[in-house]
């Protein structure tokens, strides 16, 4: 239960808190209703305080990165929802490779980018991944052979007791598309250092550009939702779909993509209840047809009950 007024946030927080703000521009499907507060942070010392003041307010909170990887719904967020601006990166260079330091609303493919000036490889792979370092750190974001896990030396963590530690790349427990982190929940990623290779630019730049050609032969662009479903041990979710013949199937403004059936496209309007009128759809079909269960890879975030 909230113990602070709309009034005293708004006095407090000035201009970075605004109030019932659309949630939409903040993904990247487009989609999401309205956050009761949406708080700006800059920082990794404004991320950790936001999180503790909403502790001590009372106020249910929801950390969102760059929106890739949840599904908002209609009706929006209740309590505070902090945007994560936290972006400043540090390279150093060291005998034995490139140390980088990057806060934790750094986005993946603008690391990528400056890891190409300072001839740091084996990021190349997050240039084509359009999350935040903090969601990526949470679900162990990867692509082409490569993941968060792979180079990850240390994370700055805000547990829920409010104390900061660094977790190795060990307490982490890193998994497939998982950690530590996304399975207990409650936890804040403030920062991220990773240890890369010394590498040569233009191997570099032409690896990214290589990763990025397969990408948009393979994937729709636009407003999307990449990875709708978990991939099911031995098979993958597309192929499912795509057998299910679901490519194409439409829900008022929301479609399967007809490039890769994981992928649901916002064809302009789209609303989160038009996403789930397919993700039932999807399910109940290819549960039908092979008796497997599809998991959501995506989080559903939100007020769902409205
Ligand atoms: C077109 C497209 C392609 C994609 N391709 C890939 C791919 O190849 N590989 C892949 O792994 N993923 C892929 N994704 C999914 C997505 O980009 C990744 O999962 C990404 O790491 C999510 O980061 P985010 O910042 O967008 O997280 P968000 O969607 O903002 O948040 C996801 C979850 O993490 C939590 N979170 C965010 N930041 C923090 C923090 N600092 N501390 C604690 N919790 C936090 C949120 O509260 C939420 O629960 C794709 C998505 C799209 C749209």
């Amino acid at each position: 239960m909230a113990t602070i007024s709309k009034a005293e946030m708004q006095a407090l927080f000035g201009s970075s808190l605004r109030c019932d703000e659309p949630l939409a521009r903040f993904t990247s499907a487009r989609i999401g209703g309205p956050a009761d507060y949406l708080l700006t942070v800059s920082s990794s010392d404004e991320l950790g305080q936001a999180v503790l003041f909403a502790q001590e307010n009372g106020l249910d909170y929801v950390i969102l990165g760059a929106g890739s990887n949840i599904l908002v719904s209609d009706a929006g967020i209740r309590g505070l929802t902090i945007l994560n601006r936290a972006r400043k990166i540090e390279f150093t260079a060291l005998d034995e490779g490139v140390r980088v330091f990057a806060e934790s609303g750094t986005s993946l493919p603008l690391l990528a980018r400056q890891c190409v000036t300072q001839n740091a490889a084996g990021f190349e792979w997050a240039a084509t991944v359009p999350g935040s370092i903090g969601g990526a750190v949470v679900g162990n974001a990867g692509a082409h052979g490569s993941d968060v896990a792979a180079n990850l030396e240390m994370a700055e963590i805000l547990h829920p007791n409010t104390v900061v530690q660094p977790w190795t790349n060990a307490d982490l427990k890193f998994d497939y598309r998982t950690s530590y982190l996304k399975e207990t929940g409650g936890h804040t990623v403030l920062s991220a250092t990773f240890m890369l290779e010394h590498g040569e630019r233009d191997t570099i730049q032409a690896t990214i550009e290589t990763f990025q050609a397969h990408r948009k032969r393979t994937q729709p662009p636009g407003a999307t939702i990449g990875s709708m479903f978990k991939n099911p041990p031995g098979d993958y979710a597309g192929r499912l779909i795509e057998q299910a013949n679901l490519k194409g199937l439409r829900v008022a403004n929301a479609s399967v993509s007809e490039l890769h059936a994981n992928f649901f496209v916002n064809e302009g309007a789209a609303t989160a209840s038009d996403v789930y009128g397919l993700i039932s759809q999807a399910r109940e079909v290819v549960q039908q047809q092979t008796g497997i269960t599809l998991e959501l890879e995506v989080e559903l975030v939100g007020d769902w009950n409205a």
